[in-house]
């Protein structure tokens, strides 16, 4: 016997339906890439992705068309996910950080039909063009400009698109499994592969985060995603607000802690996510300036460890709580988030200060596991370390025309190193590929790096493994000095005793002005290694 309830599908359309008629007055705020600030609301960008969606449906593309974008995060690339999503075609965002041939490449494979990109990027567009055979429409992110029609041939412009779209368009009806997205990986091994998002892992991923102790977006929340549109649709926020109808502070393309901090006092920022190294920047600036950040309650930091340091000045200095979460573009991303459970409450200050350091727990939607290298089940006592397993609603099953499952007796190995304890709380370890094995032990440098950025003294650290002719890999700390201060190695080496075992002490600091970072802000520690691989052995 069937339940009798109705089926309606998990379309991304039914999201911004939602924002439109509960929240549409609701404020969206928006930096321009020409600098200024325009705001509209849910209703503004809901009518904006009707028309959209009519505008390309009259182009003639194929059907699940890919559309590129190469944007930041602001109102009009807001309007584009739902608008190309919701008429039946795949929003493809493109990290533009990206080399010229990966770009190439990228909207090679993915076989992009239109192509929308920021102003600032026409020249790029302008130098690949010739290399892109199946790209039918390139269309400029903006009202006409002379100049840039004179750049590249057949330029659409934006605003002129909508004009030829109609605000009344219905969204089609389709199969919830349909595609919705696609997102390529940052592709530290060989070519990037991509991740095709559909209608309902979308939706569903968007209803896990919105539970209380994932990020829980509420209609009274403004929420600044400073993790870019163009890295696994900016964790899903997008469709997180509209399905709570919360406000959003989008912030353009100036990431920097002064316009940061900037945005938060004026806007009234609840609730802001990004990686760890836009928030040192954040914090950098709020330090200076004095600023108090007043309205912020919460912050989700992920994409890379968040030092435990970091969680401690949010909270002591500006009484705003840290939400570390763990996820990747295979995922949605969200695979985990820290809050307490119940019966932690009654723990020491200092106790429940170190049980919100870890990746926290998953939500409902993602089991995960450990396993040793024979794939076999290894305990979750929050000691014994593994290769991290996951499966679930949202996470991949097999890449972007790659027809072979990625996964492992049905489960996605994430390439993390980690532990898991009796709750679920997760701790990753370490990239596998990054792990420093010293005389076949494994140091983590992830606990290195949060030592070392728990120095008053250092802004920002990096631990990689170099080869060492007795252990074969020695750690070593790559660290950039804080504003003002001249620590030197004995005194940052000196800072790990105690707080590590003696054979997990790195046993170099090398001092560099910045560390290298890649497109998704993430330190790039195969350069690192690259460059010191022999300071041990030369
Ligand atoms: P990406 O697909 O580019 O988002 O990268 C995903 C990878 O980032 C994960 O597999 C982890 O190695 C790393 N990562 C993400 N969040 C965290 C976190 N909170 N702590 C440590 N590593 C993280």
């Amino acid at each position: 016997m069937l339940g009798q309830m109705m089926q309606k599908p998990l379309l991304i359309s039914t999201l911004i339906d939602h924002a439109d008629t509960y929240h549409g007055e609701t404020a969206i705020i928006s930096v321009n890439t020409a600098g200024g600030t325009e705001e509209t609301s849910w209703g503004g960008v809901a009518a904006n992705a009707r028309r959209l969606g009519s505008a390309l449906s009259r182009l003639g593309l194929d059907p699940q068309a890919r559309c590129g974008t190469i944007a930041w995060n602001n109102r009009r690339h807001l309007e584009i996910y739902f608008g190309t999503s919701g008429a039946g075609f795949v929003c493809h965002t493109i990290n533009p950080r990206l080399h010229p041939e990966q770009l190439a490449y990228i909207i090679n494979h993915a076989s992009d039909q239109v192509l929308f990109l920021e102003p600032t990027f026409l020249p790029i567009a302008a130098k690949l063009r010739e290399h892109l055979p199946k790209l039918q429409h390139i269309v400029l992110m903006g009202p006409r400009d002379a100049a840039a029609a004179a750049q590249v041939e057949g330029l659409i412009f934006y605003d002129e698109l909508l004009d030829t779209g109609d605000a009344g368009f219905e969204w089609p009806q389709f199969d919830e499994n349909t595609a919705s997205s696609l997102c390529y990986t940052s592709g530290t091994t060989g070519n990037p592969k991509g991740v095709l998002y559909s209608h309902r892992s979308t939706v569903l991923h968007a209803f896990a985060s919105n539970t209380l102790d994932c990020v829980g977006y509420s209609a009274r929340d403004v929420v600044l995603p400073v993790v870019p549109m163009f890295h696994v649709n900016a964790w899903g926020s997008p469709y997180g607000c509209a399905m709570s109808g919360a406000r959003m502070v989008l912030p353009g393309p100036g990431l920097d802690g002064e316009s940061l901090v900037n945005l938060i006092e004026k806007w009234g920022v609840t609730l802001a996510m990004g990686v760890p190294t836009i928030w040192l920047g954040l914090l950098g600036h709020a330090k200076k300036s004095g600023a108090t950040l007043n309205s912020l309650t919460r912050t989700v930091i992920g994409g890379s460890a968040c030092p435990p340091s970091m969680i401690d000045t949010f909270r002591d200095d500006y009484g705003v709580e840290t939400i570390h979460a763990w996820g990747m573009t295979e995922m949605s991303p969200l695979g985990s988030t820290n809050m307490p459970l119940a019966k932690h409450a009654g723990l020491s200050d200092e106790d429940q200060r170190r049980l919100r350091e870890n990746q926290g727990r998953p939500p409902f939607g993602v089991e995960l596991k450990i396993v040793d290298d024979a794939g076999n089940d290894l305990p979750h006592d929050g000691t014994t370390q593994g290769d991290l397993m996951v499966r679930g609603h949202w996470v991949l099953d097999s890449y972007f025309l790659i027809e072979e499952t990625a996964l492992e007796n049905g489960w996605f190995n994430t390439g993390d190193v980690a532990t898991l304890d009796s709750d679920g709380y997760l701790t990753i370890r370490d990239r596998s590929k990054d792990i420093i094995k010293s005389g076949g032990e494994w140091i983590s440098s992830v606990e290195l790096e949060n030592i070392a950025m728990g120095h008053p003294e250092i802004a920002n650290a990096a631990a990689i493994g170099v080869t060492h002719p007795k252990w074969d890999e020695r750690p070593v700390i790559v660290a950039v000095r804080a504003e003002g201060f001249e620590p030197d190695e004995d005194q940052v080496l000196g800072w790990f005793d105690g707080k590590i075992a003696k054979w997990q002490i790195p046993d170099k600091v090398i001092f560099v002005d910045a560390l290298p970072l890649g497109a998704t802000g993430k330190v790039l520690k195969r350069e690192l290694k690259e460059q010191f691989d022999d300071v041990l052995t030369g």
